[in-house]
C-alpha cells in the first residue's frame, strides 16, 4: 500500500438506532475515502459490553446500505486487518496497554470503586474533577482489586494538535485527566482500543464526531507514547434543530432508518446528509451521488453546527423522486411498498403497468408514501366512492348521468386509444354537450379513479385501457 493511501473508517457502537448524526459521520468518512480513491472501512466498537444492543449492528449495516455506502473492509466481508469487531480483537489491546506500562506512560490503578467515588463526591464541592492520581507513582498494591490500567498524562504544558476542521487546537494539560484505557474486567475503553486499531488498520483520516475533541490531547499524546503517528483529525461539527438545541427524538425522527420509512429516497437523503457541514461553494444545493464522491473535501467541513431542516429535506427529495427516471422510479416504489407494505394496495402491483404509471405522479411525490393513495385505483378491480361524487358543481343527476352515457359512446369509437385521441374526444364532447372541460373531467376523474384528485386523467384512461375505462364509466352511470 503506498505511504499515502486515504484510509478512513466508520466505528459505530452498537448501542441503538444508527442515529442521523452517525450515519452524517460515516457518509463524510466514506466519501472523503471515495474522493481519495482509498479505502472506507466499518469496524464495530463493541467494547461497551452493558451497552450493547442486540441487531445494533444490523441496524448500521442496513442504514449504510440503504444509502449505497459501501465499505470494503468490516465485519461482514473481512479484509486483511480483521477481525472488525473489537470484541474479538482484545489481546491486542492488552498487549498494547502492557507496552504502555512497560515504557512507563501507563500505571495500573488498584483504586476501588469506593474511594473512587467517594473522591468524585469530595470534588464536586471543589471543582476539580477527575483522578487524583494516587496510584501514578507508587509501587503496585497487592490485594483483591483488579485493576485498571491508566494513561499518564502530562500535568503541565500545554498539548497542540492539528485537526483539519480546526486548524491547530491547543489543550492546557493541567486540565487533562489520567484517563482508563483499559478496565479491570479486560475490556479497553475507546481511548485505547481506537487508537490502536487506527493504527493497525493503517487509517489515514480519523473522521469523527465533536464530541471526542475534548479526548484529542489523550490520543495525541497516546501515539506520541506508543511512537507512532497519529492519523489526520478531523472533527464534524454537530447536527442541531432548527431550534438550535440538540437533535433528538423530540424533534422527530433521529434514525436514519425512520427516514427510509418515511419514504425519503436514498439519493435524496444522502445529498442533504452531505450538506450538514459540508458545502462544495456555498450555493449548490442538488449534488448527485457521483459528484459529492468526486468532489467532498473535509477542507470545506464547517466548525459551526449544522442545523437539520426537514423541510430542505422534503423538498430535496421531491427534486429527486422529479428527477428520476420511470423505471428507477418503479423500482424504487416496488421496493419501498415491499418494505412498507401500503394499506390501500393488495399486494404488488406489476412493475411494467407501474413503470407506465410512475410519470403520471412523479411531480407530485414529497415522498414515496404519497404514491400508495395517489394511486391505488389502478390495482383494484373496482373503485369505491360516493355516488354524489359524481355530481360537479353546476351539474344534477341527470346531467351527469348523460355526460356519463355521452362519454361512453364517445371513448367506444375512437380508433386510437391513446391519452391525445382521449382528450380531444372529451373536449369536443364536451362543448357539445354544453358542460365546462372541468365539469366533465370532474365526473368521469370519480368515474375512473373514485377520487377527486387523481393523476393527470386523460393518461390515466390510456394506462387503464378501454375495457376497465368503459366498464367503469358504465358502472358510474348505472349509480345514478
Ligand atoms: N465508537 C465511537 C462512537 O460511536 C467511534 C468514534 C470514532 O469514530 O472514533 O462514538
Amino acid at each position: 500500500m503506498p505511504a499515502s493511501a486515504v484510509r478512513t473508517r466508520y466505528a459505530p457502537s452498537p448501542t441503538g438506532e444508527p442515529h442521523v448524526g452517525n450515519i452524517r459521520t460515516a457518509l463524510f468518512a466514506w466519501l472523503t475515502a471515495r474522493a481519495g480513491n482509498g479505502a472506507f472501512v466499518l469496524r464495530i466498537e463493541d467494547t461497551d459490553q452493558r451497552r450493547k444492543v442486540e441487531g445494533a449492528v444490523e441496524m448500521q449495516m442496513e442504514a449504510l446500505r440503504w444509502l449505497g455506502v459501501d465499505w470494503d473492509e468490516g465485519p461482514d466481508v473481512g479484509g486483511p486487518y480483521g477481525p472488525y469487531v473489537q470484541s474479538q480483537r482484545l489481546d491486542r489491546y492488552r498487549e498494547a496497554a502492557d507496552r504502555l506500562i512497560e515504557s512507563g506512560h501507563a500505571y495500573r490503578c488498584y483504586c476501588s470503586t469506593e474511594r473512587l467515588s467517594k473522591l468524585r463526591k469530595a470534588q464536586g464541592q471543589s471543582g476539580r474533577a477527575g483522578y487524583d492520581r494516587r496510584c501514578r507513582d507508587r509501587a503496585p498494591e497487592a490485594g483483591t482489586i483488579a485493576p485498571v490500567v491508566r494513561f499518564k498524562m502530562p500535568v503541565e504544558g500545554e498539548t497542540a494538535v492539528h485537526d483539519i476542521v480546526r486548524g491547530v487546537v491547543t489543550f492546557k494539560n493541567d486540565l487533562l485527566d489520567d484517563h482508563v484505557i483499559l478496565k479491570s474486567d479486560g475490556f479497553p475503553t475507546y481511548h485505547l482500543a481506537h487508537l490502536v486499531d487506527d493504527r493497525l488498520m493503517e487509517i489515514s483520516h480519523a473522521i469523527r464526531a465533536e464530541e471526542w475533541l475534548p479526548s484529542l490531547p489523550l490520543h495525541a499524546r497516546m501515539y506520541e507514547a506508543f511512537g507512532w503517528d497519529p492519523p489526520q483529525f478531523a472533527h464534524v461539527p454537530n447536527i442541531l434543530a432548527p431550534d438550535r438545541s440538540k437533535l433528538s427524538k423530540r424533534h422527530g425522527a433521529t434514525s436514519t432508518l425512520s427516514y427510509r420509512e418515511q419514504g425519503y429516497v436514498p439519493d435524496a437523503m444522502l445529498n442533504f446528509l452531505a450538506l450538514l457541514g459540508w458545502s462544495l461553494d456555498d450555493r449548490t444545493d442538488l449534488i448527485p451521488r457521483e459528484d459529492l464522491k468526486r468532489q467532498f473535501s473535509l477542507g470545506r467541513v464547517s466548525r459551526s453546527p449544522a442545523v437539520f431542516q426537514t423541510d430542505k429535506l422534503d423538498w430535496m427529495n421531491g427534486q429527486y423522486v422529479k428527477a428520476m427516471d420511470p423505471a428507477d422510479l418503479a423500482r424504487a416504489l416496488l421496493q419501498f411498498w415491499r418494505l412498507h407494505p401500503p394499506g390501500e394496495i393488495d399486494g404488488l402491483p406489476d412493475t411494467s403497468l407501474l413503470t407506465r404509471i410512475a410519470p403520471l405522479i412523479s411531480e407530485r411525490l414529497k415522498s414515496l408514501r404519497d404514491a400508495a393513495p395517489l394511486t391505488a385505483f389502478f390495482f383494484k378491480e373496482e373503485v369505491a366512492y360516493d355516488a354524489a361524487d359524481l355530481v360537479q358543481k353546476g351539474m344534477d343527476a341527470e346531467s351527469t348521468k348523460s355526460a356519463l352515457e355521452a362519454s361512453l359512446a364517445a371513448l367506444e369509437l375512437l380508433p386510437e386509444f391513446d391519452s391525445q385521441s382521449i382528450e380531444q374526444a372529451l373536449r369536443v364532447l364536451a362543448v357539445d354537450l354544453g358542460l365546462k372541460v372541468g365539469q366533465l373531467l370532474g365526473v368521469l376523474r370519480v368515474a375512473v379513479t373514485g377520487q377527486r384528485i387523481a393523476p393527470p386523467l386523460f393518461e390515466t384512461i390510456e394506462i387503464l385501457g378501454r375495457d376497465r375505462s368503459l366498464a367503469a364509466v358504465r358502472a358510474a352511470s348505472a349509480r345514478l
